[in-house]
């Protein structure tokens, strides 16, 4: 098994077969540049590009790495993304002496990663958001339109998504204000204005677009994977009872566009891949443009904490699987551009709230507690239908390997009251 002569715990979200990068800033001083996380470190790749020790990559865009954003790296596409990690793990791994015997560029280079400040890892022109669970869809129709609407007809024949909101898109620590909007309580007649009293979580996954496509030509099912940089870890905040009340007919639109967290760590989709797996299988046969022969899906392990105010420790309330996704990440890509949409460098989609079939994994606060009608049970002896503020949400995610992790680190927030 590779190894690198930095130590790392087995539980650590960081090994050399991971490597996910992230835009960092020493808190010190010194401007936002590109690092990847190594056990407890971070490897500044500005220092190494300077050094020249990225060079012989065949890669000479000087500058790349002493970037405020991913987005010039992600659009240099695939084979220099598999060089540049290639090199790094050679120079990380334990009997490559180029980094590890060079003291001077070690202290340059390598930084504690509780001495830095993590920001959002690109520019993010637009945010996509899917609504890819097949369970998650099927419970929420249930709880808003019946059991006999419960899933709308185009459902299990195209991934449904709509477009999201980038500028909201913040980074893991950033506080979130309770939103305020309209609501129409069902015992009243006309609509009520106010901070909304259903706030709610939704547990995803999201991907960064590397080389996008030109408009007007779609990226085909079979090329689709080659087009994600890596994966993130996301929460997308959502006001249920702004949503119940404006989604319809065009969707939601300020019960979701308030804020959405992300976790910094973009976990490249290659160090995914001992941990590729078959996602369900689909019933109906999508349409030829959908369809991918061989596993699309990926087996990473998904774990959900609320810490309120009153809590001394954190309680774990959801646990699931990213591969209980219904449509998958290529199938969704695809469908995206089909029409002749174009995707860019940095772009940020997310799979939607992901829900398995048993209660603990359901992704939501909305799905948990069925709307209300069974509270979740807290530690100290309170309960919780939705957040209150100073409610404090972490997601974490990693994918299990023999002996190490591929982990992602983790996604946190906390409420705040609503701004009067
Ligand atoms: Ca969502």
């Amino acid at each position: 098994m590779l190894k690198s002569f930095i130590d790392v715990d087995a539980t650590s979200h960081f090994p050399i077969q991971n490597l996910p990068y992230g835009i960092f800033r020493p808190l010190t001083g010194g401007k936002p540049r590109i690092g990847v996380a190594i056990g407890d470190y971070v490897l500044d790749l500005s220092e190494l590009e300077a050094a020249g020790l990225l060079q012989e990559t065949g890669f000479n865009k000087n500058g790349v790495f002493d970037q405020p954003s991913l987005n010039m790296f992600m659009a240099l596409g695939k084979e220099v993304w598999q060089k540049i990690r290639q090199k790094l793990q050679e120079l990380l791994s334990e009997d490559e002496p180029t980094l590890r015997d060079n003291q001077t560029l070690r202290s340059a280079a390598l930084r504690k990663q509780n001495e830095v400040e993590l920001l959002l890892p690109s520019q993010i022109g637009d945010y996509t958001d899917f609504y890819a669970s097949k369970e998650h869809a099927t419970n929420v129709g249930t709880m808003f339109r019946g059991k006999e609407n419960a899933l709308m007809p185009n459902w299990t024949h195209l991934p449904v998504g709509y477009h999201g909101r980038s500028s909201s898109v913040v980074i893991s620590g950033t506080d979130v204000y309770r939103p305020k909007g309209q609501m129409k309580p069902p015992d009243q007649a006309t609509p009520i204005f106010g901070p909304s009293k259903q706030l709610d979580i939704e547990l995803e996954m999201g991907w960064f677009i590397g080389q996008g496509n030109e408009r007007g030509k779609p990226i085909s099912i079979d090329d689709a994977e080659e087009h994600i940089f890596g994966l993130v870890l996301v929460n997308d905040w959502s006001a249920r009872d702004i949503q119940a009340w404006e989604y319809q007919p065009l969707g939601p639109f300020l019960s979701k566009s308030f804020a959405t967290s992300i976790s910094p760590w973009v976990v490249p989709l290659e160090a995914l891949e001992p941990f590729r797996i078959d996602g369900p299988k689909q019933d109906p046969t999508p349409l030829p443009y959908l369809q991918k022969d061989g596993p699309s899906s990926f087996d990473i392990h998904l774990e959900v904490y609320l810490k309120g105010k009153e809590m001394e420790q954190s309680q774990k309330i959801i646990t699931t699987n990213f591969s209980y996704l219904y449509w998958s990440m290529a199938q969704q890509i695809s469908h995206h551009t089909v029409a002749g949409c174009n995707l860019r460098p940095g772009d940020l989609h997310a799979s939607g709230t992901i829900s398995g079939s048993k209660k603990e994994q359901r992704g939501c606060l909305l799905e948990l507690t069925w709307r209300g009608k069974e509270p979740i049970d807290l530690h100290n002896g309170e309960q919780r239908i939705w957040l209150d503020d100073e409610d404090v949400i972490t997601i974490t995610g990693w994918c299990q390997g023999d002996g190490y992790r591929i982990g992602f680190g983790e996604v946190t927030g906390k409420i705040l009251p609503a701004v009067h």
